[in-house]
Formats: structure tokens, C-alpha cells, sequence
């Protein structure tokens, strides 16, 4: 395939400008010296070039993406529409309150349904992804116990099967991390938990469900442990899909939590997009949160701020277009519709898994979640075929790569999250595909280290791809 840079011939009439008619005059800054080098094209080609590149571009649209530990689900168009209405979509954020009442009602609603669904009391919509949500929740906890006098509790204890962001997040929020181990069957293991506490906790932060796909049965007891010991506890809520409307952070004793509304809540999720990753508090942490908070005064909504607020986490008060849809998304759901969808992405996920558990050993053998974690450690040291190769073997028929190599406490770990969207034919495909991609493994392990065979590139180089990209096209030295 061409780069658009190679398709372009000189002089081809890409200039849609119309002839000055008003008086020229001379800018007062340095221009460039040469100009700029810009392919040039017909609209067509141009067209069909952004075309073609769509069409290699592997998408939950075009198959089955069960991508885990990032809910790459169908998101409806419906709420495309929502986000595209000009009242929303034009909105400048210094606009006066007066003239931006609808905007404020759609936040004060998304911020009271997220707390129901949470069971928390305030919400800021303000951080722009789960990692920022995670690193201002714990700067909350931080203003907590230094607002109480309490400069001893520096760590937090973060066990094993947390996602990665969460030991990241803790020590960029300037805490000292303590690694929790799981137990044999997945979960946080409570002695260990107990021994760690005390009058130097800040807090846990739990990943629930995990990072193998379980939620801990403990929960309560492992929530009141750090109570006991004068820690809070906060909950990465990024993958609410298993549970909202469930059960909820705020009863199993969490005090902070995050959502990713661009996991769980409906906006397309990866290539970098707009996220939002708003955080959830309870009544006392309140007069801490970042952002705006929105009070109804006179009959009109106005933007006020926190009084003990810990200052602002991004500039103005959200993503608002994902608060948007997010909104409109639990709308269309409803009470019923909320938990109707967490047992479909529960049900999706252990449907599959059974299908496949014979020929694919699971980490852990339990009820999974949303999500399942298989490890392909026999297959590697009966054959010499890896995860890494059988993933790139589903690519070969029509099915994004499950995620790979994670979380770190499986070995050759693939993991599977489904969705709530995928009807049960597609399950059924996937479930065949996945066999069939085994049984070739196991009978031409020679063979496996080939794949994918069907794409443009086989296996590039991901660690060069992704810290030295080329970005820039080389004119003087054009790619071959
Ligand atoms: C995705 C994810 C995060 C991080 O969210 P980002 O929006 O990518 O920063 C944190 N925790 C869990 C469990 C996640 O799945």
C-alpha cells in the first residue's frame, strides 16, 4: 500500500481557495522559508486512501475484539447523535452559567446516577481517564489524613491482581507502594493483608473484579481490616461491567472509586481517544473533590467549587461529551436495563469460557466475571507454541487477540472479556475458532510461529513500534 505522499503528483489541483477580494495585508510574524510540503491529491484518492487504511483497521465493527481488562464493546449510535446535539457540542466552557443550564443538568444527573450505581455519595467528572481518576482518589485520601493531622500513613497496600495503573498512580500520588500477594485461588490473601496494616496504612486500593476476572469473596473482610487500621479503602471501578447495578463500592465498604466511563459507560474505547475516568466519593471526603461542583441556587444551576477542594486535576470541568453519552447511555438502560447488562457480560464470559476450558487450562477455575484468564504454560513447554503465537493465530480468522502476557501473576496468560453485546452466534464462532486454532497448534507446532499470514505485516517489532515510531515521511530518504 502507498503512503499518501508517494500518490501525489505535482500540480494536481488541490486548491480550493478563491481569490482574494478584500485588501492584502503583510502579517506581522516570520513565516516559513519553504513551503509546505503537502501531498498532492484528488478528493477521490484522497478519499479512497482513508478508505483503504480503515479497511485494515481491526475494530469491534468489523469482528469479534475480546480484548480483556479494556471492554471493547459495542458502543450504541444512538448516543453519537446525543453528543453531536449543538447544545452540547458547541458549548464554550467559560460560557456563563445562565446560558449553559442544560449542559450543568446533564452533569449534575451523570454525577447523582454514577454515585447510585457506585453507592457513593459525591462524584467529579473531572479526571480525563481511569489512571487520572485513580491519582486523584488518592489524592483525596492524601488531603484526608493530612486535613486530620495524620502525617504517618504514607503507604498504600496494593495487592497482586490490581492493574498496573493502580502501584503507578499510588507512588506519582507520592505514597510508598506495599504489594499484597493473591492466595492460590486468585484472591487477596487475608493474612497477609492483616499483617501489612497499620498505623502507617493510607489505604488499599482493591481492583474488583480483579485482574484474573474474580471478585474477591472476602471483600468485606478485607475493606474492614483497613478501616480498623485507620486506612480508606478505594476501589478501581474501571470495569464496572460484572457489577453495576449489582452491587455497589459504597456498601462493601470502599470510600473512593473510579469508573471508566469509556469502558463501562459507552464510549468507544482505545486509539486514544477522549476518556473520562470520574471518581466517586463518600460524604466526608466531599469538600476535597477537584472540579466543579454543581448547586442549585434561585432556581438555576451554578458551578461552585469545593472548599477544601485539592485543586483542579485537568483544565474546566470534564470530558463533557463522554459524560454525555454516558448519561444517555444509563438512560436508555434504565434500573432494569443496568444490571441486565452486567449479568449478560458475566454470562458471555463464563459461556465462552466453558466452551473452550477443556483445551484452553484456566488460571484459576472459578466463576469468572466479565472477564477469564487461560494460561497456555503446558502448551509452551509441551510444543514450543506460546500465548503470543496462538494470539497471533486468531488474527488469521477474523478475531482480535485476546490481551496478552497480562496480569503478570499468570504465565502465558491470554484473557478473554467477551461483552454483554456479542450475541451467542458470534460466542459460538469464536468458541470453534479458538479450538480449531489449538488443534492446529498441537498438530503443527512448527507451523504456529508463522501466523498471522493474512496481514500486511506478520509480527513487527512491538517494542521498536511502540518507542521509536516513524512518524515523519523522509522525503529525501523515502521508504521502501
Ligand atoms: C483500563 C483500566 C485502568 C486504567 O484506565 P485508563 O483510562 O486506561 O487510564 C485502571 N484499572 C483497570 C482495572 C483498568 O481496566
Amino acid at each position: 500500500m502507498k503512503l499518501i505522499f508517494e500518490q501525489s503528483a505535482a500540480g494536481r489541483g488541490t486548491a480550493y481557495l478563491p481569490e482574494i477580494d478584500v485588501p492584502q495585508t503583510a502579517p506581522d510574524f516570520k513565516g516559513r522559508e519553504t513551503p509546505l510540503r503537502l501531498p498532492e491529491l484528488s478528493e477521490i484518492q484522497v478519499d479512497r486512501h482513508y478508505t483503504a487504511l480503515a479497511k485494515e483497521t481491526r475494530g469491534v465493527n468489523g469482528g469479534f475484539y475480546p480484548l480483556g481488562s479494556c471492554t471493547m464493546k459495542y458502543n450504541p449510535a444512538l448516543l453519537e447523535d446525543a453528543a453531536a446535539q449543538p447544545g452540547f457540542r458547541d458549548v464554550h466552557p467559560l460560557q456563563p452559567d445562565a446560558a449553559a443550564q442544560g449542559c450543568l443538568e446533564v452533569m449534575r444527573k451523570a454525577e447523582a446516577y454514577l454515585a447510585e450505581i457506585t453507592g457513593m455519595d459525591a462524584v467529579t467528572l473531572q479526571p480525563a481517564a481511569g489512571a487520572h481518576g485513580e491519582f486523584t482518589g488518592l489524592l483525596l485520601i492524601k488531603a484526608y489524613h493530612r486535613a486530620r493531622g495524620d502525617g504517618e500513613r504514607t503507604k498504600i497496600l496494593v495487592p497482586d491482581s490490581a492493574h498496573g495503573t493502580n502501584p503507578a498512580s499510588a507512588a506519582m500520588a507520592g505514597f510508598e507502594v506495599v504489594n499484597i500477594p493473591s492466595d492460590g485461588k486468585g484472591y487477596v490473601d487475608l493474612q497477609a493483608l492483616k499483617a501489612a496494616v497499620g498505623p502507617d496504612t493510607a489505604g488499599l486500593m482493591l481492583t474488583n473484579p480483579n485482574t484474573v476476572g474474580l471478585f474477591d469473596p472476602n471483600i468485606a473482610e478485607i475493606t474492614k481490616a483497613v478501616h480498623e487500621a485507620g486506612g480508606l479503602n478505594y476501589y478501581d471501578g474501571a470495569n464496572l461491567n460484572a457489577i453495576m447495578g449489582i452491587v455497589r463500592p459504597g456498601d462493601m465498604g470502599f470510600d473512593v472509586v473510579h469508573v471508566n466511563l469509556h469502558k463501562t459507560f459507552a464510549t468507544p474505547h482505545g486509539g486514544g481517544g477522549p476518556g473520562s475516568g470520574p471518581v466517586g466519593c463518600k460524604d466526608f471526603l466531599r469538600g476535597f473533590l477537584p472540579g466543579i461542583r454543581i448547586a442549585e441556587e434561585d432556581g438555576m444551576l451554578r458551578r461552585k467549587e469545593a472548599e477544601a477542594r485539592i485543586g483542579d486535576v485537568r483544565s474546566f470541568g470534564s470530558n463533557f461529551l463522554v459524560a454525555v453519552k454516558a448519561l444517555t447511555y444509563m438512560m436508555i438502560l434504565g434500573r432494569e436495563g443496568i444490571p441486565e447488562t452486567a449479568a449478560g457480560a458475566v454470562l458471555n464470559a463464563n459461556y465462552l469460557m466453558h466452551r473452550v476450558k477443556d483445551l484452553y487450562p484456566m488460571a484459576f477455575d472459578e466463576t469468572c466475571m466479565h472477564e477469564f484468564v487461560m494460561t497456555l504454560e503446558a502448551l509452551k513447554e509441551e510444543t514450543g507454541v506460546s500465548a503470543l503465537d496462538l494470539a497471533k493465530a486468531l488474527i488469521d480468522h477474523g478475531i482480535h487477540p485476546p490481551t496478552m502476557y497480562f496480569p503478570l501473576i499468570v504465565h502465558e496468560a491470554l484473557m478473554v472479556e467477551p461483552t454483554e453485546t456479542e450475541p451467542r452466534e458470534t460466542l459460538d464462532q469464536a468458541a470453534d475458532t479458538f479450538r480449531a486454532v489449538m488443534e492446529a497448534a498441537r498438530q503443527h507446532p512448527e507451523e504456529a510461529h508463522l501466523a498471522p499470514l493474512t496481514t500486511r505485516v506478520s509480527r513487527p517489532d512491538e517494542v521498536k513500534a511502540a518507542r521509536k515510531p516513524v512518524i515523519r515521511y523522509d522525503f529525501d530518504h523515502p521508504m521502501d
